[in-house]
């Protein structure tokens, strides 16, 4: 239980799905944890969760913040400091399917940079305003990624793939930088997870249900038949910020999808004939 003893650690996006699933871990393992989101009721939602599960209600700091915002960002790092005078663990993990309408090619360009800004951008400006912080304690930074990275397409989406894509090679180059320092980066990328993320995009819960149900009945989507939980992500961005577990993992992105992006094209008919 005090895994995490002593680390202070934020996690952006804590107010919903894998964001909010892990801030509870972390606190379940003793952290020092930084949640943060726009919403302040999903934020107090999850500060609720986290009592439950942890010994000392003074390892919980709240911001409400803008993450594609600069000012947002710099408050988000400076509460951390002043709530815990250290940060050990970055989780990028703040992440939208951004939506307006238009999809495919015909995606709008301010689209594109609305994607960008919180899916790539923002992680850019967390870890160089973390980094000085990062290298003081040897710590850890574990981002959120997906499968719609590729190398499948996504082609309704090609922006919010391609801002994934971006963050996985940026993954890389500042693991191979950061670890010279003594800071360990790597990232999850998840298939489908059941979280706020389409009710973000604007899906009504039966949409959501459909498509979850969709997914589930057939093999061919999710080999493994169901979607994932945020707590099968949690665990995975838990481990990969315990240098005790995972120290030798540099600049990795470890999939977790229930087998999805094993499934191609030329495959997907058989798997639906045999099961
Ligand atoms: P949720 O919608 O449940 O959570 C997204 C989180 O990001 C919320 O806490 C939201 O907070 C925060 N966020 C979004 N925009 C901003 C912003 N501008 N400023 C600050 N916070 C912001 O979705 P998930 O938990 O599923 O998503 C977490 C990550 O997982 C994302 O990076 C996503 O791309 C990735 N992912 C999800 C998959 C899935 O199937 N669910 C699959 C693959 C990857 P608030 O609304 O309070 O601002």
């Amino acid at each position: 239980m005090n895994r995490f003893s002593g680390k202070s650690v934020i996690v952006t996006g804590s107010s919903s799905g894998i964001g909010r699933a892990t801030a509870v871990l972390f606190a379940k393992y003793g952290a020092q944890v930084t949640i943060t989101g726009r919403d302040a009721g999903k934020l107090e939602a999850t500060k609720k969760k986290m009592l439950k599960v942890m010994k000392n209600p003074e390892n919980v700091c709240v911001v409400v913040a803008n993450l594609t915002d600069s000012d947002g960002q710099d408050e988000i790092v400076q509460s951390a400091l002043d709530a815990f005078g250290r940060i050990d663990v970055l989780v990028n993990n703040a992440g939208a399917n951004v939506v307006d309408g238009t999809f495919n090619t015909d995606q709008s360009t301010e689209l594109y940079h609305k994607t960008f800004q919180i899916n790539f951008e923002a992680v850019i400006e967390m870890v160089k305003k973390t980094k000085n912080h990062l290298i003081e304690s040897k710590g850890e930074i574990v981002n959120v990624s997906s499968v719609a990275a590729g190398p499948q397409a996504l082609a309704p989406s090609p922006y919010y793939a391609a801002s994934k894509a971006a963050l996985d090679q940026y993954t890389r180059c500042v693991a191979l930088d950061l670890i010279l320092q003594g800071v360990r980066v790597n990232s999850v990328s998840p298939g489908v997870v059941t979280s706020g993320f389409l009710g973000a995009m604007g899906m009504s819960e039966q949409v959501q249900k459909q498509i979850e149900e969709n997914f589930t009945s057939n093999r061919a989507c999710i080999p493994a038949g169901v979607c994932g939980k945020p707590e099968d992500i949690a665990e995975l961005i838990i481990f990969l910020a315990d240098r005790k577990r995972s120290s030798y993992i540099i600049g990795q992105s470890i999939v977790a999808d229930g087998g999805t992006s094993l499934v191609s094209g030329l495959t997907a008919q058989n798997i639906q004939r045999n099961n």
